[in-house]
């Protein structure tokens, strides 16, 4: 396999314009809610106005956000990453707003105590004219290819399909001449967690866009087990393997911590299957810079 001339863009990419401890006063100007109202998962999408300031970001970063109050030490609360849901240009085109998709925290011990995340509750609370400390941008590894007409295959469960939205609005929107195959797969509990379903579902109608849902707690999987997304990626085995054997197809993988175990067992059953060796394969792939995973 020949190493693709280019894996990361050329150009420069912004990273911590915003420190803690100066960080951006940013103000909401979209706040919704993207789950069902009757799921019990509370996923937002937020839109922040960065208009007047000097944040840059490209799609595949995250931002940090400082939460208000203290600790229990009587310490502020330290910063929390979010993986930017929006494009470069922002979801309104202008380069004017920041956007993220966040997933209220809350944890539930054997007694019934519930216990909620301080910054993802003080997000999912905030109200449109609020105001949010924002640092950043960070990350320089999980961001878009600029191999021309690269594959792109893309993984996700929950809120991990934040930086996936900006890759699509990036390349179906903006970058409209690229011909590369884009794969999304997207892993969910229910139909009510399908998050910003009818924006994914209208990128269907383009040709080399396919997007494949996997509903856990909805569909079973060839075994007859609950249908993870990674049961998805081995119904699509052959087609996967076949671009991945191509210098210019990039995976990336986001979402919840654990899910990547899966999806390399997945691979690995792809690739015995067809008679590769998936460690020297996997070797490859990452020498190469082609297996992104951001997990958390
Ligand atoms: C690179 C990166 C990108 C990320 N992108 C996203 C994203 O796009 N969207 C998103 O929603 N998240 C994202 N996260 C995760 C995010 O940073 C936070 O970790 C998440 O929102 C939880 O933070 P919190 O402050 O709400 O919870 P914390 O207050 O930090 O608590 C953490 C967890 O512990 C539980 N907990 C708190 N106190 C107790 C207790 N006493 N006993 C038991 N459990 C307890 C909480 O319910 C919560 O689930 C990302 C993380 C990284 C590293």
């Amino acid at each position: 396999m020949t190493i693709p001339s280019t894996t990361q863009p050329s150009t420069e990419i912004p990273s911590n314009i915003y420190k803690p401890n100066a960080p951006l006063e940013a103000k909401v100007i979209k706040h919704e809610r993207l789950t069902a109202p009757d799921s019990p998962n509370d996923v937002r999408h937020i839109v922040y106005d960065i208009s007047g300031s000097d944040l840059k970001y490209v799609e595949g970063q995250s931002i940090g956000v400082l939460p208000p109050g203290e600790d229990a030490n009587g310490k502020p609360h330290k910063l929390r990453l979010y993986s930017i849901a929006s494009p470069g240009i922002g979801d309104d085109g202008n380069g004017k707003t920041l956007s993220v998709c966040v997933k209220r925290a809350i944890t539930v011990d054997e007694d019934g105590t519930e216990h909620h995340g301080v910054c993802s509750t003080f997000l999912c609370d905030l109200k449109v004219g609020d105001i949010s400390k924002l640092t950043g941008p960070v990350g320089k590894a999980f961001i878009m290819p600029e191999t021309p007409n690269a594959n792109l295959i893309m993984v996700a469960t929950g809120t991990g399909i934040a930086p996936f939205r900006a890759f699509l609005s990036k390349r179906y929107n903006q970058l409209k001449h690229e011909k590369g195959q884009t794969w999304l797969f997207f892993g969910a509990q229910t139909r009510k967690d399908y998050l910003y379903e009818s924006e994914l579902e209208e990128y269907k109608e383009n040709d080399t866009c396919h997007v494949v849902t996997a509903f856990s707690r909805e569909e079973k999987n060839a075994e007859g087990g609950r249908m993870y997304v990674q049961h998805r990626l081995i119904e699509h085995g052959e087609t996967l393997f076949e671009m991945l054997k191509k210098p210019e197809t990039y995976l990336y993988i986001c979402g919840l911590r654990g899910m990547e175990a899966g999806i390399l067992e997945g691979f690995e059953e792809i690739a015995s299957r067809q008679g590769i060796d998936w460690n020297e394969f996997f070797g490859t792939l990452k020498a190469e810079k082609r297996w992104h995973v951001e997990v958390y």
